[in-house]
């Protein structure tokens, strides 16, 4: 048996693990003891992943061979890889010559390696020509994306997981740790036995695991995030806590800012957030007086038609109080996914660039033109994720290539989504999973590798690089990611009479040590780092220029910010109301998450039978108080229903909410409904009813809050 070094391929924290195989099957798993997101911890996913692995389930759930049809309502048959790629290429070409470059997108995924990542990327914006490529990150990172760089000046998480120990208080916000980050969440555990003194304020609608430890609980309303942080800002200002110093020196824009927080009394927000006026106090106080404040925050801020105000209110008391750039101290994003950073640092989504270039730039375009030996890159911003199936519904884009990811279920309002996938004039799912509620919309299918198959590497919430192996050969003729787009990409030059080709890669090491490059003299240069330095030396944190002995640990701490005079920026942060606002006649706020052992769509979790000791079935929260009153018991069924769809779940009683509130977890799709005997109704899971209001920065969906009705479900 070998141990092979990789990374857990769940959740930001990037845990590292040991790979146990005989070179044909995985064995078993173990954490790496060396790894220093997780010190050999796993969680519950990461300490079964090896069970996922398993030859007879890998024939039964996975894409093993190419297949395409030859029409829509056909079946689609086995084909080969030169049939298919060829066929796609033909069909680009031709797309590309009749309707422009933008009449192609592409979907991928914060799931896939960096050096996926990258060539796909550069397949859209450097051989095609447009900035059609979006990725699932953006129902995840990008308020968190747009809220780092309009204050500090660069998409930079300034923290590091060391500041969990180091940190005095710790202000848990929009995220259950607990389940969502479970490793990060045994180290805030750690730090509270090391550390009696430290304090625990978790911000949540919902009394989840992670809030119920917590010193301070503050349960607010859905959606009023910014008129906490503004009167947690008003009250630090008539406290004196706030370092005038560091803001005089640091800093601009705070006189606005601090214009707009005087209207935020404790008495309003307090209304506002449904929250005691004391607690408020308390929290401003513990956050401003504290020697280090550490913020930890997820998609309860991200997932909102206000999600980048939330970013940057909440970094705005930072700045403030002057609690950033020193240890223990700062506003830390959560990366929901595996590698969702790796996909930004290579500009894997419609408004980014390579190396954290900015698109508006033409000096920047210019550079990347030059790297990848392209006449131009495209000015325009792409369509981000809503838009881009928009703009396939509305027949803009005619050919959508989706890579790694299962919109056909995690995407908000689901008839929109399928509609469009209908319309799609050619649909090419690339998929390790043949099980995902997106395959069936595939015209072609191309079988990809997974965790334990593919080589490259990954960068956790921490900014740290991680190098990872493949154990064992992946089954059928499924490929690597990075490998599919070149071969396509290769051909596609050729029907587009390219005399050369730009897809030189012939090892995912080749396509990293192109990226490494991209990132020369950037705000992430790892022109310092390389495969093998990653391999004898360990992960590595970015920044990692070329001569330096180390990665930054923690950003900023020179007083130097990202932006372009050097201070960061206070943003003017009004609080607005979801965009969804509940009526008599949709009465609940319906909000979505994460289960402690699930992992998004299931399409891996959902074949470890011991994943569902925890919850074994979907079911929509209640309050008590909301079941009584409408003659609801646990098991009964319930309507729930709004103006995008009805979904048919069992109710359960939970002492996690408010009245007026629900829950439903993310993960289950229409699998599970027709499994119990409810097919034909359309059901599509919570994504049915789940609301597309965007951000108009970071144009992330509203996930966290709809306005629903709850009916119980009267049965023949
Ligand atoms: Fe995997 Fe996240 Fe669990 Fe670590 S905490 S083992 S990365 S799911």
């Amino acid at each position: 048996m070998t141990e092979t070094k990789a990374t857990c391929c769940y959740c930001g924290v990037g845990c590292g693990v040991l790979i146990q195989s005989d070179g044909q099957q995985v064995l078993g798993v173990r954490g790496d003891p060396d790894h220093p997101a997780n010190f050999g911890r796993l969680c519950s996913k990461g300490s079964t992943l090896h069970l996922s692995a398993q030859p007879l389930l890998q024939q039964q759930v996975r894409a093993l061979y190419p297949e395409m049809r030859s029409s829509r309502g056909q079946a689609r048959q086995r084909s080969d890889w030169d049939s298919c790629l060829d066929s796609m290429a033909r069909r680009f070409a031709d797309t590309i010559r009749e309707h422009g470059p933008d009449s192609v997108g592409f979907y991928v995924s914060g799931q896939l390696l960096t050096e996926d990542y990258y060539v796909f990327n550069k397949l859209a914006k450097g051989l095609i020509g447009t900035n059609n490529i979006d990725s699932n990150s953006r129902l995840c990172m990008s308020s968190a994306v747009a809220g780092y760089k309009q204050t500090l000046g660069a998409d930079a998480p300034p923290a590091c997981y060391e500041d969990i120990d180091l940190a005095q208080v710790i202000f848990i916000v929009g995220s259950n740790t607990a389940y969502a980050h479970p490793i990060l969440y045994r180290r805030i555990e750690d730090a509270r036995k090391n550390n009696p003194e430290l304090k625990v304020i978790v911000v949540d609608p919902r009394r989840t695991d992670t809030a119920r430890e917590a010193d301070l609980f503050l349960a607010i309303l859905p959606g009023t995030d910014v008129a906490l942080f503004n009167g947690m800002l008003h009250l630090c200002l008539w406290e004196d806590l706030v370092d005038t110093a560091y803001i005089a020196a640091h800093t601009e824009g705070f006189a606005e800012l601090k214009q707009t927080v005087r209207s935020y009394t404790p008495a309003f927000v307090a209304q506002t957030c449904g929250i005691q006026e004391a607690d408020l106090l308390l929290a401003a106080r513990w956050f401003g007086q504290s020697k280090a404040t550490l913020s930890l925050y997820c998609q309860g801020l991200n997932q909102s038609s206000s999600g980048t105000a939330k970013n940057a209110a909440l970094i705005n008391l930072h700045l403030a109080t002057h609690q950033i750039a020193k240890p223990g101290a700062g506003p830390f994003s959560l990366t929901g996914q595996p590698n969702a950073m790796g996909g930004r640092e290579v500009g894997g989504m419609a408004n980014l660039m390579s190396g954290h270039r900015d698109l508006a730039n033409p000096e920047h375009r210019a550079e990347v033109a030059a790297l990848w030996g392209v006449d131009a890159v495209p000015a325009l911003p792409g369509k981000t994720a809503v838009e881009l199936f928009e703009a396939v519904r509305q027949g803009q884009i005619k050919l959508l290539w989706i890579v790694c990811t299962n919109p056909a279920q995690s995407m908000p309002e689901q008839n929109l989504i399928r509609e469009a996938l209908n319309k799609a004039e050619l649909v090419i799912v690339q998929e390790a999973y043949s099980s995902t509620a997106t395959v069936p919309y595939a015209d072609i299918l191309l079988p990809a590798s997974t965790w334990a198959e593919k080589s490259g590497t990954v960068t956790n919430s921490e900014r740290r690089i991680s190098r990872v192996n493949a154990a064992i050969a992946a089954p059928g003729e499924a490929r690597a990611d990075w490998q599919i787009a070149t071969a396509f990409a290769r051909k596609l030059e050729k029907y587009l009479d390219k005399p050369s080709t730009i897809f030189p890669y012939e090892s995912p090491e080749q396509v990293w040590n192109e990226h490494r490059e991209s990132t020369r003299g950037r705000d992430l240069d790892i022109t310092g780092l390389s495969y093998q330095l990653l391999e004898q030396q360990g992960p590595q944190q970015w920044p990692y220029p070329t001569g330096a002995s180390s990665g930054k640990q923690r950003l900023y701490q020179d007083g130097v910010f990202a932006t372009a005079n050097g201070r960061a920026k206070f943003v003017n942060t009004p609080y607005l109301p979801v965009a969804e606002t509940v009526d008599p006649r949709h009465p609940f706020s319906l909000n979505t998450g994460r289960l402690r052992d699930q992992w998004h769509g299931m399409s891996r979790t959902g074949s470890v039978a011991q994943l569902f000791s925890h919850v074994a079935e979907p079911s929509i929260n209640m309050a008590a108080q909301d079941m009584q009153r409408r003659f609801l018991k646990n098991g009964d069924l319930v309507h729930v229903t709004n103006k995008r769809g009805s979904q048919i779940f069992a109710v359960s009683e939970s002492d996690e909410l408010r009245p007026g509130q629900s829950f439903i977890a993310m993960h289950w799709g229409e699998e599970y409904v027709s499994g119990r005997g409810h097919a034909g109704t359309a059901s599509t899971g919570v994504n049915a009813l789940t609301s597309s209001a965007l951000d108009p920065s970071s144009k992330q969906p509203e996930l966290k809050h709809a306005a629903v009705k709850i009916l119980k479900a009267e049965l023949p």
